[in-house]
């Protein structure tokens, strides 16, 4: 899952100051990151750790967990020292619990300064704190927690206000002489999101961290966050990204992995090219799609394979794959780089597929 591709074929990246997550470096140019954030109570440290393990081999590069109490800084040591990426820690309020986390080793914390208790006085121990670790921060503003005069003075949580309440956050980290932190601005509504971080991209160079917050189910969710990366990535805003899902964040992680892979800002994993089959398919090619899906979802290697109904146009569709089969007539030609290499049996097409997809995906691991 380590992202290998910094810059988007689409558009220059926007310049951003870098800072680091750990040992992942977030602007400046550095290849986007995917974020999640786990749904396991933090104290369970177990469950937690189990979870942080799936979401890095899903290709999560920076997690985060929530700190709403003490025993859940209780168990942040633990779970930094055993997690396989770096742990940001998501605290609200309480400045206690900022200074625990640096403490105990996360490699950035989540604060607003805005809504710590007395930041006047506690502030500039924070971000010393912070420096002295070597760690960094983020502003992190959401519609649905927008202050209330903000809210008043611009009519609701709009692009205005939203940045008024980032550009505030930020002023505060600044005017204490602390620079390292990178700032979202979330939105639920994909339009109001996309408007409201490139007004932000325009007033500084803080690395920004995109999300839709509150994007709904995994399919509605899904659709608002490719639509709304997919717009500021094209336009080169955006140095690291978190899809919020009502899912599991795996598939947070999946769905993110997948925008940057299709961007070209990610280096691409297995991806399947199929048609979507019309009354000359002669074999059930949305079944076959779907096996051959399921059968190669483990594959890392960069292999494309192709399914597609009938041989009028599969064989030129599939030119472009490493790999692909055009049906008709009861049985499958199954293409290599573009030539046919031999013809099975229907029931063989699957079986067939995936045998030759993992020969070649091992060759190109070997290289
Ligand atoms: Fe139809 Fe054949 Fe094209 Fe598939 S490949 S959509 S079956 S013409």
């Amino acid at each position: 899952g380590t992202p290998t591709v910094s810059e988007s074929p689409l558009h220059p990246r926007r310049v951003s100051r870098r800072i680091m997550v750990g040992p992942v470096p977030v602007g400046g140019g550095a290849p986007i990151s995917v974020q999640s954030m786990t749904n396991t109570p933090t104290t369970d440290i177990n469950a937690t750790l189990q979870q942080i393990a799936e979401l890095a081999a899903a290709g999560c590069d920076i997690v985060r967990v929530a700190v709403p109490s003490q025993d859940d800084a209780d168990a942040l040591p633990i779970i930094v020292r055993k997690s396989p990426i770096p742990v940001i820690a998501d605290i609200h309020f309480q400045s206690r619990y900022v200074f625990q986390a640096i403490d105990a080793g996360c490699a950035a914390v989540r604060v607003n300064p805005g809504n710590i208790r007395k930041f006047d006085e506690v502030g500039p121990s924070i971000c010393r704190a912070a420096e002295d670790a070597g760690i960094s921060l983020r502003i992190g503003v959401n519609a649905g927690s927008l202050d209330k005069d903000l809210y008043a003075r611009y009519g609701g949580p709009t692009p205005e206000a939203l940045v008024a309440s980032a550009l505030k956050e930020a002023h505060m980290f600044e005017d204490v002489g602390f620079h390292d932190f990178k700032i979202s601005v979330k939105h639920h509504d994909p339009v109001t999101m996309v408007e409201t971080y490139r007004l932000l991209a325009s007033k500084g160079d803080w690395p920004l961290h995109l999300g839709v917050t509150e994007a709904g189910p995994a399919w509605q969710g899904t659709i608002k966050s490719c639509l709304a990366f997919g717009a500021l990535l094209a336009e080169g805003i955006g140095d690291t990204i978190r899809v919020s899902l009502s899912a599991s964040p795996v598939e947070e992680v999946k769905v993110g992995c997948k925008i940057l892979e299709y961007l070209g800002l990610r280096q691409r994993h297995f991806d399947i090219i199929s048609c979507p089959s019309c009354g000359r398919a002669q074999v059930d090619v949305i079944q076959l799609a779907n096996e051959v899906t399921e059968g190669l979802k483990d594959i890392t290697a960069p292999i494309r394979v192709a399914v597609m109904g009938c041989i009028v146009n599969g064989p030129g569709e599939a030119r472009e794959a490493d790999l692909g089969v055009a049906s008709g007539n009861g049985k499958g030609q199954i293409i290599i780089k573009g030539k046919v290499v031999k013809t099975v049996p229907e029931d063989q097409i699957v079986p067939t597929l995936l045998e030759t997809a993992r020969q070649i995906a091992g060759e190109m691991e070997e290289l």
